[in-house]
């Protein structure tokens, strides 16, 4: 007899269900044998590439455009900018010299090739601002232990690399790619998180200044998810880039970058939203929506009309752009229920004679496991209403996980405890400049916890947070002096 339930407790062991999920789910395969290198097995592939769509939608809908690069990069190019290639260099999978040519980098990031061409593609003010942006997968020597979609060697991800006159123009575009973040990774897929300005110590290699978004993890580990960067004067001019204005003067361009990896917030999605029977995936992204699965034995005839009963569903429903499969495999009823809640499935429609009779079918809920029954004429409309409810649901539920993680915290010892029980601390820290790098490099040793960096979108203040909680964040609790941000604390991957 087949195993009914999935039956691994995420809350209890996040790790272990995280890795039955990917398996069982048939999302990665493993078996590929070289280390942070996965296979994409066609049900992840088709999250992914849903995800992909609904992102790059909206970059077009911001005025991006998209563009193909290589995926190496000469190792003239990527050394041009120093403190770029002191952060990425020990990273770099280098290709063999071939004698005769420049050495090539397998990209891990692609300002050093896009930049290239940006100097010859901007000439003039009326070239700004440029918006481009790729879908490709880079490469990282992560020499930590790496973990599926999570911490890997390659990534698949979204790169935009914008260009604009004005430094006004470009922080607005770093505004706007977290209002993205906000309006697809979270108001879509449900993945709520933090926007983050990073700490000094913290930016991306060559940038001026970093936001990131952090979500977490079931086990309460900070995962970095879309970052974006306003590209330092210094680097711009390290490529040449410049431009003529309306007055015919040099002038230089100001750089933006974003870069969503699907295959990373897939990761979170499956985490965020998944339970113990398995994935749990936002009706907007599954690869089937609805599955139909005929049920009971009968005669010839009546085996008939449920075929007939069954296209007709699947043509009703396909009309209005759902996407549907029919399992009329040979496996048992009971073995198909289950392998379709674990792929994370949100309906299921059993057809049997009684649905002949009665013109009705029972719609099963993957995430309420409630069943509930509707009319086969409403049932394109209906699933529609369901569907929107269904990933309302999944982000309120998400929601209200994550607000509950999040801990002000004035004393060490309390600051520890919230991180060992799975949450973020948020405590009162002297500076985020390189003074107070000491204090977050104690914090990285004694507690084993990163500073996230404070708040991107709003500024918040130790009296503030003080006059909410009744607790005192006024001073910076490692070293003692003032403490002038509100930082975000977090064990993170
Ligand atoms: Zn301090």
């Amino acid at each position: 007899m087949g195993k009914t339930t999935f039956n691994i407790s995420k809350n209890d062991n996040f790790s272990e269900w995280y890795s039955e999920i990917l398996a069982k789910a048939e999302i990665v395969d493993l078996r590929y044998g070289v280390k942070g290198f996965v296979v994409i097995r066609p049900w992840g592939a088709r999250i992914i590439e849903k995800m992909y769509k609904i992102y790059e939608s909206a970059l077009r809908a911001t005025g991006h455009s998209s563009v193909i690069f290589p995926a190496v990069i000469p190792e003239g190019n990527f050394e041009k900018e120093s403190s770029h290639v002191e952060g990425f260099a020990p990273d770099v999978f280098w290709l063999e010299k071939k004698q005769g040519e420049e050495r090539l980098a397998l990209r891990p990031t692609s300002e050093t090739a896009f930049y290239d061409l940006y100097k010859i593609w901007i000439r003039s003010y009326r070239d700004l601002p440029m918006k481009i942006y790729q879908r490709a997968n880079v490469f990282r020597n992560e020499t930590k232990a790496t973990r599926p979609l999570i911490r890997s060697r390659e990534f698949h991800w979204i790169e935009s690399h914008d260009a604009f006159a004005s430094k006004k123009e470009a922080e607005a575009q770093v505004r706007d790619d977290i209002v993205m973040t906000e309006e697809v990774m979270h108001k879509i897929f449900g993945v709520p998180f933090l926007a983050m300005k990073r700490p000094e110590w913290d930016k991306f290699p060559g940038a001026e200044y970093t936001i990131g978004s952090d979500s977490i993890m079931p086990d309460g580990r900070i995962i970095q998810q879309p970052s974006t960067h306003l590209i330092s004067q210094h680097f711009v001019k390290a490529f040449g880039l410049k431009f003529k204005d309306d007055k015919e003067k040099d002038r230089v361009p100001w750089l933006t970058c974003y870069g969503p990896a699907m295959s990373r917030i897939l990761a979170s999605v499956i985490s965020v939203h998944g339970d113990d029977a398995g994935l749990v995936l936002p009706y907007t992204l599954s690869p089937v929506q609805v599955v139909v699965i005929p049920v009971g034995k009968e005669k010839t005839e009546d085996r008939r009309q449920k075929t007939e009963l069954i296209n007709k569903i699947r043509a009703d429903l396909m009309k209005d752009y759902i996407d549907v499969e029919i399992d009329d495999s040979e496996k048992r009823a009971g073995e198909k229920f289950f392998y379709w809640e674990m792929k994370g499935v949100p309906f299921r429609i059993e057809v049997g004679a009684r649905e002949i009779e009665k013109g009705e079918v029972v719609v099963f809920i993957r995430d309420t496991r409630e069943k509930v029954s509707v009319k086969i004429e409403d049932l394109a409309e209906t699933i529609k209403n369901f569907g929107a409810e269904y990933d309302e649901r999944l982000i309120a539920r998400a929601n209200e996980d994550f607000a509950s993680r999040i801990i002000d915290c004035s004393s060490k010892s309390e600051i520890k405890k919230v991180l060992d029980s799975g949450k973020i601390a948020r405590v009162g820290f002297c500076s985020c400049d390189k003074n107070g790098k000491s204090c977050a490099e104690f914090i990285e040793k004694e507690l084993q916890a990163r500073v996230m960096g404070t708040l991107a979108s709003e500024s918040e203040t130790t009296e503030d947070r003080g006059q909410r909680t009744g607790k005192k964040l006024g001073k910076c609790l490692f070293c003692g002096k003032k403490a002038n941000v509100v930082v975000y604390a977090g064990k993170s991957y």
